[in-house]
């Protein structure tokens, strides 16, 4: 066979491939791309697990019109200009994947309004040749994005669907790491046409406390140690288990600036601290926030950036060690180490 330069559909969708791999990864993408617009409130839609309709709103800084198609290119993004800007990465986003991505399995409406525009607009896509039309239309400063028919030509992946409970579950779990990271964002969740989950601004350390008794559960809560260190540029806050507590749930989040990320590393400094302590064989549960100089951790492992590469493992290792072991040693079931904000 001769060689030739994939369409720009086909080159998406098999990107897509990377990203999108269910309805969640979508919802996941777009709420990294409302945080990236500074939204303070999003509201997120779901209908069918996902599978026929997810409708994001955020009240962030808004798309311009001229914008609009960009948006929806592939490596069109406005967070990274040059490789040094990619080392020092802040923001969720950077690839410049998700839409054209998502936008090449979907039938996706883009509509946005920024502060200096009067009005409106909305764009149109669908799979195929990707053509982008746009026309005005009524919304507040900010972006909603709806993406219907999830799949619908690519079969193959559809199939790979779970149930619509099944895939809610999975969006219901991406939303619940989302709240746990950003207590300064309003949340709420629908699902068919329910509003099943809300979680309000949480500034005051009641509200903060009160989210956290909602995401993570009332026995977490209770056996929860409070723990923060700060050293070598490096600093972490949060909550693990007492070791003496009885069997609570599982919960096992680790962010690294605000990043959800599972790391081999961080897991099994974890584990060590604990077994200092701990006799038992239980995996510990935890909630904790690791701040860093983002020059020091490479998040550009994978495309879903669930990964990372730490610069001086040893350091991070050692640094996690300590916090937990400390914490551990000092039992005293206080209360609360609000996250960074
Ligand atoms: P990336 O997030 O890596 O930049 P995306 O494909 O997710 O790439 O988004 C492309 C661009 O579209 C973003 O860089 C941003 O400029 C714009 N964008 C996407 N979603 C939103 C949103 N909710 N609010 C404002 N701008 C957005
Ligand atoms: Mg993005």
């Amino acid at each position: 066979m001769p060689i030739k330069i994939l369409s720009r559909e086909l080159a998406n969708q098999i990107a897509a491939g990377e990203v999108v791999e269910r309805p969640s990864s979508v919802v996941k993408e777009l709420v990294e791309n409302s945080l990236d617009a500074g939204a303070t409130k999003m509201e997120i839609d779901i209908h069918r697990g996902g599978i026929e309709r997810i409708r994001i709103y955020d009240n962030g800084v808004g798309i311009s019109k001229d914008e609009l198609p960009l948006a929806l290119a592939r490596h069109a993004t406005n967070k990274i200009f040059s490789l040094e800007d990619l080392q020092s990465i802040l923001s969720m986003g950077f690839r410049g994947e998700a839409l054209a991505s998502i936008s090449s399995v979907s039938r996706l409406k883009l509509t946005s309004r920024t502060l200096e525009q009067k009005e409106a607009w909305q764009a149109y896509t669908e799979g195929r040749e990707m053509h982008v039309a746009i026309k005005p239309a009524s919304h507040p400063v900010g972006t909603t994005i709806e993406v219907l028919n999830l799949f619908y030509n690519t079969p193959a992946r559809r199939k790979f669907l779970r149930t619509e409970k099944t895939e809610w579950q999975h969006i219901d779990e991406v939303v619940r790491r989302l709240a746990l990271s950003r207590f300064d964002v309003a949340i709420d969740l629908s699902h068919n046409g329910k509003l099943l989950r809300q979680y309000g601004v949480a500034q005051s350390e009641l509200q903060k406390e009160r989210r956290l008794l909602r995401l993570c559960g009332a026995s977490f809560l209770q056996h929860a140690l409070t723990l923060s260190l700060e050293s070598t540029g490096l600093s972490v806050k949060g909550w693990i288990a007492d070791p003496h507590s009885p069997k609570i749930n599982d919960i096992q989040y680790f962010y690294i600036n605000r990043r959800i990320v599972r790391d081999r590393v961080v897991n099994h400094a974890v584990r060590q601290a604990y077994e200092t302590i701990s006799t038992g064989s239980n995996t510990p549960s935890y909630v904790l926030y690791l701040d860093m100089d983002p020059r020091q951790v490479d998040v550009n492992v994978h495309p879903a950036k669930q990964e990372v590469r730490f610069h001086q493992t040893r350091l991070v290792h050692d640094f996690i060690y300590q916090a937990i072991t400390t914490a551990l040693n000092h039992s005293t079931s206080s209360f609360f180490a609000p996250p960074a904000d």
